[in-house]
């Protein structure tokens, strides 16, 4: 029988963490290196901060934990050890388990779903924060004056996310490290990180066909060209106040347009969309072109509701302007079941894990990113994890009733947890 999805996902991050630099000496190696990692991930796999804590309990009673059997750990290591162990940790050591992920998507089908455009997959980027203290403070901290005399250090990322218009799920990709120095204003960071992270990821993901969302902040000339320069494509917003140029040049030129009212429930909603291909980014000779959209959205008295501009360079016209702005407008998707999810929804990514004193907050951020991406192809593709999905109806039911079980009962193994979640098979017995 094929090893089920869950498994060889936590397989996979016991094989990335024995490869972790031990920086121990002598004989103090009870706990092999993939325990602390996996004491860190398991929390947010199982979307309870204190499961470890839990299982330490249950060690006691019955001399086993689901820590040794679901996670495959040989010990449970104290919170203060996990953090010491996991600072000097680069996060990027972590990042060959993203490939994975999006390997198994592919497998179970769940990216064939979220394919548009022809067979494109969208990435969205977006900066956001993930540490932030008036306490603590490290030389990587980002800071900011709050009221007269406070000072407020913080950490982002700017995070790659696969998304689809219409469709609810969300895979995080690798992440890009903000380190913002002195002279360096937001927008600038962020682009440096885009254009670092298309070094590092792009030719990893251009047989998805990728195109890149992002917001104004990223519809500038040299990411634009680093896009193109990875053979991929870009579908950014662009604000008329921010391009001025690509406003004097749509003046007085006759755009074409689309117009389609439809019917949701009682209220008639009419989607309009204008526009030109060939315009300038810029206004100097070195100006690349761009092609420029636009929809508006209106009630049925006539009142627009929503409203948004996007560049891109692909082919825009009458048949495939409504689904290009309906790409360019599922970049809200990072922030409804991407960031949303994260900060909200039981992951917590910007509550303070731990800092350290070198890379623990960026460890902790990736893991975290890690857990969710893992639990969204387990939604896809995991036989057993759908099952339980699918009885327990939604994704804080499924991890209410798994903390609840877990938190008393050893299970051998994740087939055996989920099918008890699915009232399939009977909970174990006690020792
Ligand atoms: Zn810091």
């Amino acid at each position: 029988m094929r090893v089920p999805i869950q498994d060889r996902l936590i397989a996979g991050l016991r094989r990335c963490c024995q490869a972790l630099p031990d920086q121990r000496r002598g004989k103090n190696t009870t706990y092999a290196m993939a325990d602390f990692a996996l004491a860190a991930f398991a929390p947010f796999f199982m979307q309870s901060p204190s499961f470890l804590a839990h299982q330490r309990h249950l060690e006691t009673g019955h001399g086993r934990s689901n820590c040794e059997t679901l996670f495959g750990m040989s010990k449970i290591p104290g919170d203060s050890q996990v953090r010491i162990m996991l600072d000097p940790i680069e996060p990027a050591l972590f990042y060959p388990l993203f490939g994975d992920i999006v390997a198994e998507l592919q497998q179970c089908g769940g990216l064939d779903a979220m394919r548009v455009l022809d067979g494109h997959v969208l990435i969205a980027w977006d900066g956001t924060e993930y540490h932030c203290s008036d306490k603590v403070s490290c030389p990587n901290c980002s800071h900011r004056k709050r009221g007269k005399t406070k000072t407020e250090y913080f950490h982002t990322l700017l995070a790659a996310t696969v998304v689809a218009p219409g469709h609810n799920r969300a895979v995080p990709l690798e992440p890009e490290f903000i380190e913002p120095q002195d002279g360096h204003d937001k927008q600038d960071c962020e682009s440096r990180a885009v254009r670092r992270w298309l070094v590092a990821h792009g030719a990893q993901y251009a047989g998805l066909k990728p195109v890149y969302l992002g917001d104004d902040l990223f519809s500038r000339q040299p990411i634009c060209q680093a896009v193109l320069d990875e053979a991929a494509h870009f579908l950014f917003v662009c604000k008329p106040d921010s391009h001025p140029a690509i406003e004097e040049f749509r003046a007085g030129i006759e755009l074409d347009e689309l117009t389609r009212t439809v019917r949701r429930g009682k209220q008639w909603t009419t989607y309009r969309y204008q526009w030109l291909c060939d315009v300038p980014l810029r206004g100097d000779a070195k100006a690349m072109t761009v092609n420029w959209l636009m929809i508006e959205v209106l009630n049925a008295d006539g009142e627009v509701t929503y409203r948004n501009s996007f560049i891109t360079d692909m082919a825009v016209n009458r048949d495939n302007v409504a689904e290009l702005a309906a790409c360019g407008r599922a970049r809200w998707k990072i922030e409804n079941e991407g960031f949303n999810t994260l900060k909200t929804k039981g992951y917590h990514l910007e509550h303070n894990f731990g800092h350290g004193q070198h890379n623990l907050s960026a460890v902790l951020a990736t893991l975290n990113l890690l857990a969710f991406a893992s639990h969204t192809v387990c939604d896809l593709g995991g036989r057993a994890w759908k099952a339980a999905r699918r009885e327990l109806v939604t994704r804080q039911g499924l991890f209410h009733c798994m903390r609840a079980l877990t938190c008393y009962l050893v299970f051998p193994s994740w087939d055996h947890l989920l099918e008890t979640l699915a009232f399939a098979r009977p909970p174990p017995l006690g020792p």
